[in-house]
């Protein structure tokens, strides 16, 4: 199936008299005859559901139409982008362990890595999406277990040369985890780049239209983890707290990383999402395909006019011609690339806030990739915690206005840009 055909239809194929749409399958747990069928349950040995905060039908219908969509072999969902992205990092990187990670990324990912999994004994090495091989390769030490990126970094909208880290992760035999919230799959599929695991916050242009919270895990099946047992133990040796099973013998290269993910850190973390928001999401997946393609033609054409216009300091958008990702833009997503346009206006920080504030169908709010046009001044909300120097590694400068482009109408969003800075 192409990527619309899998957007409308994957996931979920009723038998006859079955519901059409998916079901919401609204309940915490799940009746057995005895005990012993349960226990299989608990012990991994038989598939089935016995406890929503491991799995619950709804979210597993929609995590495979999600790894579908992504060319993976099996994903999960989570109850944020900011879980999505501590399991796939703590799925294989724990106390005394090392990751390498793009210094371009969203703030509360930031922060996760360099604040709380630094608390919990995980090393963070950023570096300059831009780096050279040779920096790149300057980053790892002995017990680095992965390599992070964004594949358009919010908000500085850098792109990711998704090949130049895949083949530095791999030449360290270490997993390339891609956030790949901003581009989706429908603009991007970063396994078929060299990615190995790839997350997302389906909070953002999967959901579409602001209603709920939540995240998504995709393995590709392709890292082999048992061509280096000693560096992934949790995925190579028994696991006691599951009667010492192997995740990657039982479930092979195709579930094990997911497996491990649901069995360990979703029964000890819990950071499920609900079956109802599960459901919302694949409305909004259903639309996806048709829905990026606006975002991706109103975002051209903001950027091509904020471009032109002589009260615009600058302007970043990496389908733009002559913008400093263009070439990678291109090469990785030809198609389009977001909505998302940043921006500086002449007279710096406060004339971005003043500017933002003049505006009338744009509206202010912490959010991002949505139907509904919004903006965002990241040094004073979502990036205040950093410092100057932080900001400037993260690509975002004081005056930074991030404006995502909603399915509105291109002339509208222009005219009102236009009368705000006036
Ligand atoms: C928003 C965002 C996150 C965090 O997702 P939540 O759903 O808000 O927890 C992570 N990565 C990127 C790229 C994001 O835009």
């Amino acid at each position: 199936m192409s990527i619309g055909t899998t957007c409308v239809q994957a996931g979920y194929t009723p038998g006859n008299g079955e519901p059409r749409q998916i079901p919401i399958v609204q309940s915490t747990t799940f009746k057995y005859a005895t005990g012993a069928e349960m226990a299989k349950l608990f012990d991994l040995e038989s598939n089935g559901y016995f406890y929503t905060r491991l799995q619950n039908p709804t979210n597993d219908m929609v995590a495979a139409k999600i790894a579908a969509l992504e060319g993976g072999t099996a994903g999960m969902l989570t109850s944020s982008g900011q879980a999505a992205n501590f399991y796939a990092v703590f799925n294989i990187a724990s106390c005394g362990d090392h990751v390498v990670s793009s210094s371009s990324i969203y703030g509360g990912t930031y922060n996760l890595f360099a604040v709380t999994m630094k608390r919990m004994g995980v090393d963070f090495t950023f570096v300059s999406p831009d780096c050279t091989e040779d920096e790149l390769e300057a980053a790892f030490r002995p017990n680095t277990k992965a390599v992070f990126g964004e594949t358009i970094a919010n908000p500085a909208l850098t792109v990711l040369d998704i090949e130049k880290f895949a083949r530095a992760a791999h030449a360290h035999g270490v997993p390339l985890i891609v956030d790949n919230t901003f581009a989706t799959p429908v603009n991007c599929r970063p396994f078929e780049w060299g990615a190995d695991i790839v997350t997302h916050s389906t909070t953002k242009y999967m959901d579409g239209h602001g209603v709920g919270v939540g995240g998504a895990l995709v393995d590709s099946g392709h890292f082999d983890w048992m061509k280096y047992p000693e560096r992934f133990p949790g995925l190579c040796t028994p696991d006691e707290s599951y009667h010492g099973v192997t995740y990657t013998e039982r479930f092979g290269l195709a579930g094990a990383f997911i497996t491990k993910a649901t069995a360990q850190l979703m029964r000890d973390f819990g950071s499920i999402q609900s079956p109802q928001n599960a459901f919302y999401l694949n409305l909004g997946l259903e639309s996806l395909h048709v829905r990026m393609a606006r975002h991706c033609e109103n975002g051209a054409k903001v950027a091509a006019f904020l471009k032109a216009d002589p009260r615009v300091a600058w302007v970043q958008y990496p389908s733009l011609e002559g913008d400093k990702y263009y070439a990678l833009a291109q090469k990785y997503m030809p198609n389009g690339s977001c909505g998302v346009v940043s921006f500086g206006v002449k007279g710096g920080r406060e004339a971005a806030e003043r500017f933002m504030g003049r505006l009338k169908i744009a509206a202010i709010e912490t959010h991002v990739a949505d139907a509904r046009t919004c903006t965002l001044h990241p040094a004073s909300t979502t990036h205040r915690q950093m410092s100057d120097q932080e900001l400037a590694a993260a690509g975002v400068s004081p005056d930074l206005v991030r404006y995502s482009c909603g399915l509105e109408d291109a002339e509208d969003l222009i005219a009102d840009i236009d009368q705000a800075l006036n």
